[in-house]
């Protein structure tokens, strides 16, 4: 008789949001994440992006969706990024995921959506 209406058209907000939470920062990463922040005051989160290598990519974002910082590629416990990246700057054919990492605290769903789709195109991309 009562069927809780709140469900009606509230599955696919929920698909969304659990998408992005998928996608956190590991640990190794938070220490570079926090670095970027503390050079970038006007930076609101930073992107996060994984290639198929291992190499990374990061840069600071602000709240207008552009970029607050310089581009970062990086490479865990290594003192460069691998050849391929060298070569073709870790193409976004070779993305396995990209996320953004919000610093606290973070904006509301509504900024975070714009801020998303302006920098990663839509939803985050995982393969
Ligand atoms: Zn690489």
């Amino acid at each position: 008789m009562s069927k809780p209406k709140n469900l009606n058209g509230g599955p696919k907000t929920m698909a969304k949001k659990n998408k992005n939470n998928n996608l956190v920062a590991e640990k190794n990463e938070e220490a570079m994440i926090e670095g970027i922040l503390e050079g970038s005051p006007e930076g609101i989160g930073v992107v996060i992006v994984r290639l198929e290598c291992g190499c990374k990519k990061m840069a600071a974002v602000a709240k207008d969706g552009e970029p607050a910082s310089k581009l970062i590629m990086y490479r865990d416990q290594a003192e460069s990024i691998c050849d391929k990246c060298k070569k073709d700057n870790g193409d976004f054919m070779r993305v396995t995921e990209a996320f953004i990492h919000w610093s606290k605290p973070e904006p509301s769903d509504a900024v975070k959506e714009i801020i998303n789709a302006k920098v990663l195109g839509s939803a985050p991309v995982v393969n």
